[in-house]
Order: structure tokens, then C-alpha cells, then sequence
């Protein structure tokens, strides 16, 4: 895969993509594909982190979240994303939606498994999984779709994956 680089200088905090750099490529990206699978990845109660033990350690948390994403989410045809404030997308090319989901389950899961100065602190996170199979009907919506079934994960409790379905709201 060939990028705009240009559109994206890494996030400055994490080293991740930026959304810069999604508008830019996400077309070129889903064109080359077959199947497109995006998770989008979402800090629990962060506010909460943020308003208990200060704006800094909020900023470590997400540091050490996105290298988290980024261990799993690199290579050929993985991309990480930071999208917003405590949001991550993962962008899988060519992945089977047996494998997109299970690596789903297998960073929620390492989320959990930080050990952070503050002993008794567990941080999690909530994933909304969609995949484009058809990769015709708009790259976009495929990230839509992600976010309604992060929203269905934040709803059902967090800390867990939710995979997107027609059926589903
Ligand atoms: P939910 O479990 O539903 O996701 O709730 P939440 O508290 O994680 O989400 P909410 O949208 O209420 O709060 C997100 C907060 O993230 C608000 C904003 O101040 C904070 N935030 C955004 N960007 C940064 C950042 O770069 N550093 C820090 N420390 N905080 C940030
Ligand atoms: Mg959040
Ligand atoms: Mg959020």
C-alpha cells in the first residue's frame, strides 16, 4: 500500500496515523482491498481517569493504550489510527472476520492486562468491529457501522467487542 504521508504527520502523542491521514488514504486503502475491516476503539470512563488523576496521567493512559493498539495493529495490512481524543481505529486489509475479531477480543483483553502506577487502576476499552466485504458502498459508512456497534458495546456495559450486524439496533 502507497500513502499520502504528507496528510498525516503522526499524532504527536502516541505516533499513530492521524485522521488527516485516514481522509487522505482510506480511498486508495479500500480500493486495493477486498475486504476492509475497521475497528474503532474506545477508553472506558476516561473522563473519569482524566478528572481523578489529572489531565498528564490521562494523556499517559492513552499513550500507553495506543502502543497497546500499535503491537497488534501494524505491519502490511493493519494500520492504527488515533481519530479523536481517546478513539482508535484499527484498519485491516485482507483479513478474515474470524481473525478481525478474535484480535478484537485479544486487545480488549491486553487493555486490561497495563499495569499502571496507580495499583488498584484498571483501564478498559470498548471495540465496535465492521467489515466491508463488498467494498463498494462506501468506506466511510464502514466506519459509521464501527462506531454504532462501539456504541451497542458501551451500552451492553464495556469493556468488551461488539461485532457489527444489520440486525443488531
Ligand atoms: P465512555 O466510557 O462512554 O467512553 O466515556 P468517556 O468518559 O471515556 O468519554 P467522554 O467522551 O465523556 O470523555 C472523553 C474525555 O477525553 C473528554 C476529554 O477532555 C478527554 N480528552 C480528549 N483528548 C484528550 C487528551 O489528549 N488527553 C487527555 N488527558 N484527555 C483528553
Ligand atoms: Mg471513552
Ligand atoms: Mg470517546
Amino acid at each position: 500500500m502507497k500513502f499520502k504521508h504528507s496528510c498525516g504527520r503522526p499524532d504527536p502523542l502516541t505516533g499513530l496515523k492521524n485522521r488527516l491521514f485516514l481522509s487522505a488514504n482510506l480511498e486508495r486503502i479500500s480500493s486495493s482491498a477486498n475486504t476492509l475491516t475497521v475497528l474503532m476503539i474506545d477508553i472506558d470512563n476516561f473522563k473519569q481517569i482524566n478528572d481523578t488523576y489529572g489531565h498528564p496521567f490521562g494523556d499517559e493512559v492513552i499513550l500507553r493504550v495506543a502502543d497497546t493498539i500499535g503491537q497488534y495493529c501494524h505491519g502490511r495490512n493493519k494500520i492504527g489510527v488515533r481519530y479523536g481524543g481517546e478513539e482508535f481505529l484499527c484498519l485491516m486489509v485482507d483479513e478474515t472476520a474470524e481473525h478481525t475479531a478474535e484480535l478484537a477480543e485479544t486487545i480488549c483483553h491486553a487493555i486490561t492486562q497495563i499495569t499502571w502506577p496507580i495499583k488498584q487502576l484498571i483501564v478498559t476499552v470498548s471495540i465496535g468491529v465492521s467489515t466491508n466485504t463488498l467494498h463498494k458502498s462506501g468506506d466511510f459508512k464502514l466506519i459509521e457501522q464501527a462506531d454504532e456497534a462501539l456504541y451497542q458495546a458501551k451500552s451492553d456495559g464495556k469493556n468488551r467487542v461488539v461485532v457489527y450486524s444489520q440486525q443488531q439496533l
